[in-house]
This record gives structure tokens, C-alpha cells and sequence, in this order.
């Protein structure tokens, strides 16, 4: 089956570069599945999943936004953050979500709702990466 290179890079350094034959990506505008050959395009990604099907296994990331690009050979996804289900900490997405949750239920005024908002849908992303990588 054919392949493509995939990057997955972040401010903080690549977080993983591997060759796939379908990659399964949350764009603004749904689902997208690409396969080699795709033509070239850029779409902004929602906070989501991002699925890396290789030959016997598929890689589960953790995607906050950003972008992804295809081209002919080889496709780049550039986030704010990402981590592969496997460096994911559930404890600490746990508790980041709790946090958020406590936040959002205070009703207090200088809670900035819509960070808080953010903040779970990061933390809910990565509870459910990390259970696809199980
Ligand atoms: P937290 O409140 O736990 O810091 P966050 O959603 O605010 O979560 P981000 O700002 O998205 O965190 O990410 C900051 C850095 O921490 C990034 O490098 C990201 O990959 C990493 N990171 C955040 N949460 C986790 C996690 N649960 N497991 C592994 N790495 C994480």
C-alpha cells in the first residue's frame, strides 16, 4: 500500500514523523480522511483527534488546533500542542479537566469562560486520545 511522510510539529519541536497510508484529521469543517496522492490543501483543525493508519496499527494524537497542510509527498500538521496517546498524562488531563469543570460551574466573575471552555475541550480530547491508544 502506498504511503505518505506525516510531521506532526509543535513550538515546542516535532512530536512525530512517521510514514502513513491514511490519515483520518477534525478540519473546522468535519472529518477529513487523506490518502497519498491527495491534492494540496491547507484546513484549520479543531481541538481533536488525529488518526495515523499504518499498516498493522494506527498512532492516536492528541491535536489542540492548528493547521494542516498536504502536499503531493509528504503532509505537516503544525499545532499549539500535541501529544501522541502514548505521552499523553491522564492524571494530569484529569485534573485539568476537573479544574476547568469547577470553573465553569463557579459563576463567579472573573472566570474567562471561554479559556475555560478551551481548557476542557483539551482535556476531554485527550481522556478520549488516550483511551483509542488503549
Ligand atoms: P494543563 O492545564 O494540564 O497544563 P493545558 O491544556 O493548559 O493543560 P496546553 O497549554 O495545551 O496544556 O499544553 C502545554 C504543554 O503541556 C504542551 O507541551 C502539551 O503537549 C503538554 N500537555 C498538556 N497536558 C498534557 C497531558 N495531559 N499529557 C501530556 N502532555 C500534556
Amino acid at each position: 500500500m502506498s504511503t505518505m511522510k506525516v510531521n506532526i510539529v509543535t513550538p515546542d519541536g516535532p512530536v512525530s514523523e512517521t510514514d502513513a497510508n491514511m490519515i483520518i484529521a477534525v478540519t473546522e469543517s468535519g472529518e477529513i480522511g487523506i490518502l497519498p496522492g491527495h491534492i494540496a490543501m491547507v484546513a484549520p483543525l479543531q481541538i481533536g483527534e488525529l488518526r495515523l493508519m499504518m499498516d498493522d496499527s494506527t498512532e492516536h494524537i492528541a491535536v489542540n488546533g492548528g493547521f494542516l497542510e498536504v502536499r503531493p509527498d509528504v503532509v505537516t500538521v503544525l499545532a499549539q500542542s500535541a501529544e501522541t496517546a502514548s505521552h499523553i498524562d491522564i492524571a494530569r488531563a484529569k485534573m485539568a479537566a476537573k479544574r476547568a469543570e469547577d470553573a465553569l460551574r463557579s459563576k463567579t466573575d472573573d472566570v474567562d469562560f471561554k479559556a475555560m471552555e478551551l481548557g476542557l475541550k483539551r482535556a476531554i480530547n485527550r481522556i478520549n486520545v488516550y483511551g483509542s491508544g488503549q
